[in-house]
C-alpha cells in the first residue's frame, strides 16, 4: 500500500500541512490500494501564493514562450503515458482501451493548446481601438475522479496558452493519478509556480480556493450540485466561472437506422468508462415499430460484454471507482424495478464470478418512462434505460425533457435527416452515428449540464479577457 503526503507547490513536492488521511482500495478487488494526507486550507493558500508570483511572470509572455512551455509538458507528459494508462487502469478501474485513450489524450491536450494559440489573435483593432487579449489571472483548475489526466492537461493546457498560473485540484479520490500526472508535469521544468498540484476536500481546499481574492477565475468539471456550491462561493469576488457538469444523454434511434451499427455504438455510448461518463448516452430513445427488435438485439450485444479484470484487454467494462458507486448504481437498478421498469439485462448484485471488487451488471431497462428516476438522474454507472417514441417529433421532446443538455447522439441512415433532429436537441454537442467525440470543438453543456465551453479555441478564448486601450 503506497503512501502519499505532498502537494507540488511552487516547483517543487512539498509536505502538506494538512493530517486528515483518506484510504484508497483498489476498486476491481477492494483491498487498500493507498493512503493519502489531503492539504488543507493553508496548503491551497500556499498553492495560490506561488500561483500569483508567477502569474506576474507569466503576463508578459507572448505566443512563442506559452508555446514552447505547452511543447515541453506535451513531450514529459507523453513520456509518462504508459504510467498514466496503468495507473489509470489501477485506481480507478479503466478498462486498458479507455485508460489508453485517456493517457494519449493528455499529451495531445498541450499540442492542440499549443496550435490553437498559434493561430489566434491575441490583438486586434476595433474602429479606433485596440484591443488586447490578455490572461484572466490565477486559474483554479477543480477536477472530477472520472478523468483525472484528461481533465487536468485539457484544462491546464487551455489556461498556460492564455498566460493563467494554475492551482489545480484534482479530485482527492484519485491521489495516485495525480502523483502520477504531476511527475509527469514536473518534468517538463516550467517556470516556478506556473502550476500548482493539491489534493483535499472541497469543504475547505475546495471553499479555499472557490472564495480567495486572488483567485481570477474557476475552471470547474464535477456534479451539477457542487458546481452550484462553487459557482455561489465564487460571486462573492466576481470569479469567471465555467462549469462541465453532469449529464442525462439522449440517444435517439431513427426508423431509418441501421441497428446492426447505430446499437453497438449506443451501447457502447451508455456504457463507456465503465458507465462512468458525464457524456453516456443513458436514455436510448426508440420507435415503438421497431421496439421489440431493438430490445433483443441491445440484449444480445449486452450479454457479449466482457466485466471483469480491467487489466485484461478483452475487458469491456471494469469494476466502479468506489464502494460508493457501487452503492449508488445498486440504488437506481432497484429503484428502476420499484417503479415498473422492464429489466431486459443485468440487474441488482454481482455479475457472477466476481465476488471481489466493484464490479456491478451492465443492466439495461425497457418500458421506462422519461419522468421515472432512473430516466431523469444521472447514475454514472453502466444502466441504459429504452425508451419508446411515437414520432420524430416526440423523440425530440422526449430528448430535450431533462434538467441535464451536455450531450445527444442520433442514428439515421439518412445524414440531412439526423442533421435536422440534431438542430432541434438542446445540448452542447450532439454525434451523429459516432460515439468518439471531436476534441477540438468546443465542449460544454446547456442548462443544468454547465456554463462555458472548453477544448480547442473556446478553451483558450475562456481563460482570455479583452483590454480595449483607444487613443486620440
Ligand atoms: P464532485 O462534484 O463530487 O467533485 C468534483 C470535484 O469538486 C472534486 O475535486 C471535489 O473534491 C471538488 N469539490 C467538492 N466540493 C467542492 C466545493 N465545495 N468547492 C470546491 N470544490 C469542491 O464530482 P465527482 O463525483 O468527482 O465526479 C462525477 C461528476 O462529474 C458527475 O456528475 C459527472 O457527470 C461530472 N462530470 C462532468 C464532466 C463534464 O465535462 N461535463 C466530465 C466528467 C465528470
Amino acid at each position: 500500500m503506497r503512501n502519499l503526503n505532498t502537494a507540488y507547490i511552487d516547483g517543487q513536492f512539498v509536505r502538506v500541512q494538512g493530517t486528515e488521511t483518506l484510504e484508497i482500495a483498489n476498486p476491481a478487488t477492494g483491498a487498500p490500494l493507498a493512503v493519502v494526507t489531503l492539504a488543507n486550507r493553508a496548503d491551497a493558500r500556499r498553492a495560490i501564493a506561488a500561483a500569483r508570483d508567477a502569474q506576474a511572470l507569466l503576463r508578459q509572455t507572448g505566443k512563442a514562450e506559452r508555446i514552447d512551455m505547452l511543447r515541453r509538458l506535451q513531450t514529459a507528459v507523453l513520456r509518462y503515458t504508459d504510467a498514466i494508462r496503468d495507473v489509470t487502469i489501477e485506481e480507478y478501474g479503466a478498462p486498458v482501451a479507455r485508460a489508453q485513450w485517456v493517457s494519449q489524450y493528455a499529451s495531445q491536450c498541450f499540442a492542440s493548446a499549443a496550435q490553437a494559440l498559434e493561430d489566434y489573435p491575441l490583438s486586434y483593432e476595433v474602429g479606433t481601438a485596440t484591443v488586447t487579449m490578455e490572461p484572466v489571472g490565477v486559474s483554479a483548475l477543480i477536477a472530477p475522479w472520472n478523468s483525472t489526466a484528461g481533465t487536468v492537461c485539457s484544462k491546464l493546457a487551455s489556461a498556460l496558452a492564455a498566460g493563467c498560473a494554475t492551482v489545480i485540484k484534482p479530485s482527492e479520490l484519485s491521489p495516485l493519478q495525480t502523483q502520477v500526472l504531476c511527475e509527469a508535469l514536473h518534468e517538463a521544468g516550467l517556470p516556478s509556480g506556473v502550476f500548482n498540484v493539491l489534493l483535499g476536500r472541497g469543504a475547505d481546499v475546495g471553499d479555499e480556493i472557490s472564495t480567495s481574492p486572488h483567485v481570477a477565475r474557476i475552471s470547474f468539471t464535477g456534479s451539477t450540485q457542487t458546481g452550484k456550491v462553487i459557482a455561489r462561493a465564487a460571486v462573492e469576488t466576481m470569479k469567471r466561472v465555467t462549469l462541465a457538469l453532469s449529464g442525462k444523454s439522449a440517444a435517439i434511434v431513427l426508423d431509418d437506422a441501421d441497428l446492426a451499427h447505430a446499437l453497438p455504438l449506443a451501447v457502447g455510448g451508455a456504457f463507456m468508462n465503465n458507465g462512468q461518463a458525464c457524456v453516456a448516452g443513458t436514455r436510448l430513445l426508440v420507435p415503438h415499430a421497431r421496439m421489440a427488435e431493438v430490445t433483443e438485439r441491445v440484449r444480445e450485444i449486452v450479454g457479449k460484454l466482457q466485466v471483469g479484470d480491467p487489466r485484461d484487454p478483452a475487458t469491456t467494462i471494469g469494476p466502479l471507482a468506489s464502494r460508493a458507486q457501487f452503492d449508488r448504481v445498486q440504488r437506481f437498478i432497484r429503484r428502476g424495478l420499484e417503479q415498473g421498469a422492464v429489466l431486459v439485462a443485468g440487474g441488482e448484485g454481482r455479475p457472477e464470478g466476481l465476488p471481489e471488487g466493484f464490479f456491478v451488471k451492465p443492466t439495461v431497462f425497457a418500458g421506462v418512462h422519461n419522468d421515472m428516476e432512473i430516466a431523469r438522474e444521472e447514475i454514472f454507472g453502466p444502466v441504459l434505460s429504452i425508451i419508446g417514441y411515437e414520432t420524430e417529433q416526440e423523440a425530440v421532446d422526449l430528448a430535450n425533457d431533462s434538467v441535464y443538455g451536455l450531450f445527444g447522439y442520433v442514428y439515421s441512415a439518412d445524414v440531412a435527416r439526423a442533421r435536422g433532429v440534431a438542430a432541434r436537441m438542446q445540448t452542447g454537442s450532439v454525434l451523429v452515428n459516432r460515439i468518439d467525440p471531436e476534441v477540438l470543438a468546443p465542449f460544454g453543456g446547456v442548462r443544468q449540464s454547465g456554463v462555458g465551453r472548453e477544448f480547442g479555441l473556446a478553451g483558450l478564448v475562456s481563460y482570455l479577457e479583452p483590454k480595449t486601450v483607444a487613443v486620440r
